[in-house]
């Protein structure tokens, strides 16, 4: 599977079945290189009769196919795609008007984390992405729209799964995509995103350059341990503690937090002020956004004005903060919203308060 191989890997492979490495370079930049991306063996022109028959015989190019592409009224695309087991994965490719197209990759099939307010979370793990099905959706998110929405400049790692959970696929994929001769995006616009596996956080920021977001959302371990069952493992104060430390290490790194904010149950001005000293020390931004309700889910979204106010409560101590506006809600292209119907996780029991908080009873 070539697009699961690193360049130097991959040269070492071309070198050991007989061909040059100019060779080995030439493939690379037909896989990877603008406006080619190539996906069969008839796309790869240019190359040498014999190598290309080597090829043809030992090697495969394509990990995935199109199965559907959904357009959410906003210009979201989700595109389905079917893996080589039949299993079905998917990614979201969202255009902005300032010139920045983004592609959200997934993964995993499914997702082992369980956080309550996700959709995903719901279908359970299906299984780990490879290496080459990662790399892929980010070379078809540039092959299919391209043309339309011009460049794909960002990669986030927030579709199906938990990314560092795949750590080892993630991180070779990582690295073809900033690779300089081929798909170039630039380190600090790939972002992995992470409930908060301490110990691979901590190998993700010693190895890699690339943005790390860390999903939050709650500014208590009482609350964090219902919403994220993860918490319960890594609580809120060792995850801080271990970003505190590894991102002091690093030069002008700035972290993510994600905020998803669900009415009643994370969203008090209370939460804004403990928020802001848990992140005291943290060079970050955070990110609020609005939660994306779907079927089966027990919380609601925070108001608009509510939101706003909570924004302004951080930024008035200094906090860099953002709204989130939710992109691709119709056609459950949003953060949360992935995966198939059918639930195979089931809900933990929400404690009064998030009841009280969500049906208002
Ligand atoms: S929010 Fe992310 S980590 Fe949590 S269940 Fe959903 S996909 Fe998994």
């Amino acid at each position: 599977m070539l697009k699961g191989m690193e360049f130097p890997e991959f040269e070492k492979w071309v070198q050991s079945s007989g061909f040059r490495p100019a060779q080995a370079l030439m493939l690379w930049k037909c896989l990877y290189g603008n406006n080619s991306w190539a996906h069969s063996h008839d796309e790869l022109t240019g190359l040498n009769k014999d190598f290309r028959k080597m090829l043809c015989g030992n090697a495969e190019i394509k990990a995935l196919s199109v199965k559907d592409i959904i357009t959410a009224a906003d210009g979201t695309r989700k595109i389905l795609f079917t893996l080589k087991d039949g299993l079905v994965i998917e990614t979201v490719v969202i255009p902005c008007s300032r010139g920045r197209t983004t592609v959200c990759v997934s993964s995993q099939v499914g997702c082992a984390m369980n956080c309550q307010f996700c959709y995903t979370g719901r279908m359970g793990l299906r299984r780990h992405l490879i290496t080459a099905e990662i790399v892929e959706q980010a070379v078809f998110a540039r092959r299919l729209f391209s043309s339309e929405f011009g460049s794909i400049t960002n990669v986030v790692f927030m579709g199906m799964g938990e990314p560092l959970q795949n750590i080892d696929n993630v991180m070779k994929a990582v690295a073809i995509l900033i690779d300089e001769q081929g798909l170039h995006f630039s380190p600090r616009k790939v972002t992995v995103s992470t409930s908060g596996l301490v110990p691979q956080i901590r190998r993700f920021l010693r190895e890699s350059n690339c943005s790390l977001a860390v999903s939050l959302n709650a500014t208590t371990d009482e609350v964090r341990n219902q919403i994220m069952p993860i918490n319960r493992r890594y609580n809120l104060g060792l995850l801080l503690e271990t970003l505190r430390e590894e991102v002091d290490r690093k030069h002008k790194y700035i972290v993510l937090f994600e905020y998803v904010m669900l009415a009643g149950v994370n969203d008090s001005m209370e939460d804004a002020r403990r928020l802001i000293e848990l992140v005291r020390g943290i060079p970050c931004k955070i990110n609020l956004i609005s939660f994306n309700p779907h079927h089966g889910s027990i919380f609601m979204p925070t108001s608009e004005e509510k939101m706003i106010e909570f924004r302004n409560v951080l930024a008035e101590a200094g906090c860099i903060v953002f709204l989130r506006l939710s992109r691709g809600n119709d056609q459950m292209a949003a953060c949360g919203q992935l995966g198939e119907l059918g639930e195979t996780q089931s809900l933990l029991r929400a404690p009064a308060m998030f009841r009280m908080a969500s049906f208002g009873i």
